[in-house]
């Protein structure tokens, strides 16, 4: 899949010919510089941007054919995404940035408080529940969006450089939690980073550089069995 935006009466491309499968369960990062296209392919791989060559398929179904409110359906039951700046809403307390995903698919407000506060339990964050965000460290915020990302039991949680704003102790710590929903709970894992010391733990590494995949080295975890979602190149 390509990706492109217009530039002064030209297309310049952000994201060039990459093709990926990840299969369920996987722990991906993606690392590089900073302009490399890490965002802009996290965005196509979460259904927040549209690829302008290639197709996208998730869990076998191509999301070129989908229409918006299928694809919204699919962000809400079966995606989750964790932004690097936490983006939580800042007039709700951490449970009620939790409970939301689950209040949009029309869940009782018994049933979504209930499996929000057993994320926050998951998370530690338990004695933070009535905070609002302005109240939460970085790393705290950090847990309750890992927290509202995870809420919907997804198959797939795509991270954009999720601890770029916390200290280095932190960003392990996050890291862990991540790796540990993904061993425990088998949910797949892509996420970007700069930080080289967070890459020693993943099942692939995948380097972008102008757009491109410059290199892809599996770890000793890397398991990869059924297909889980296929990014054609084009
Ligand atoms: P990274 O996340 O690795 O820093 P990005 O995906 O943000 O990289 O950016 C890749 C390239 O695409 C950069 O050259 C950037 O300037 C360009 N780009 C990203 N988003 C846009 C946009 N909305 N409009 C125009 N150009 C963009
Ligand atoms: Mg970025």
């Amino acid at each position: 899949m390509s990706k492109s935006y217009p530039f002064g009466g030209t297309q310049l491309p952000a994201v060039r010919e990459v093709t990926l499968n990840v299969s369920e369960g996987e722990f991906v990062a993606v690392w590089g510089p900073s302009g490399s296209g890490k965002t802009t392919l996290l965005n196509l791989i979460g259904l927040i941007d549209e690829p302008t060559a290639g197709r996208i398929f998730f869990r076998d179904r191509d999301m070129g054919r989908l229409t918006d409110n299928q694809k919204a359906e699919i962000r809400n039951r079966e995606l989750g995404f964790i932004f690097q700046h936490f983006n939580l809403i800042p007039v709700l307390s951490a449970l009620e940035n939790v409970m939301l995903p689950l209040q949009i698919q029309g869940r009782s407000t018994r049933e979504a408080r209930q499996r929000a506060l057993a994320r926050l339990e998951q998370m530690g964050l338990t004695r933070f529940k009535d905070h609002r965000p302005d109240k939460l460290s970085g790393g705290q915020q950090q847990r309750v969006a890992i927290a509202r990302a995870l809420v919907t039991n997804p198959a797939l949680v795509v991270a954009d450089e999720p601890t770029a704003n916390l200290d280095s102790k932190t960003a392990v710590k996050i890291l862990e939690i991540m790796r540990e929903l993904n061993r425990h709970e088998r949910t797949t894992f892509i996420f970007s980073t700069h930080d080289q010391r967070l890459l020693g733990r993943v099942d692939r590494r995948i380097e972008m550089e102008d757009g491109s995949v410059r290199s892809e080295v599996f770890g000793e975890h890397s398991m990869g069995e059924d297909r889980f979602s296929q990014f054609d190149q084009k």
